[in-house]
C-alpha cells in the first residue's frame, strides 16, 4: 500500500470548518480493493471526502456537505 500526497488548486468551502479554502490536498490511496483518492482541507487538515476519480471540479465539492461519504 503506497500513499502519495498532491496539493491541488481549488475554490471551494471546506465542510468542516467552514472556510473558503484556495488549495486542497490530494493523497492517493492504492489498496486491494483499488485506488482511492482522499480530499484533505489545507487549513483544518480534516478529510473531506474519498472518492475513486483523481480530481473534482468545484461543483463538486461544493457539493459534499449535503452529499457526504454517500456517493462512493
Ligand atoms: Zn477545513
Amino acid at each position: 500500500m503506497t500513499k502519495e500526497f498532491e496539493q491541488i488548486t481549488i475554490k471551494t468551502i471546506c465542510p468542516v470548518c467552514n472556510q473558503t479554502i484556495s488549495e486542497i490536498w490530494v493523497a492517493k490511496l492504492d489498496s486491494v480493493i483499488g485506488v482511492r483518492y482522499a480530499y484533505i482541507c489545507i487549513n483544518c487538515k480534516n478529510l473531506i471526502k474519498i472518492t475513486k476519480e483523481k480530481y473534482l471540479d468545484a461543483d463538486n465539492l461544493n457539493q459534499i456537505g449535503f452529499s457526504q461519504l454517500t456517493s462512493t
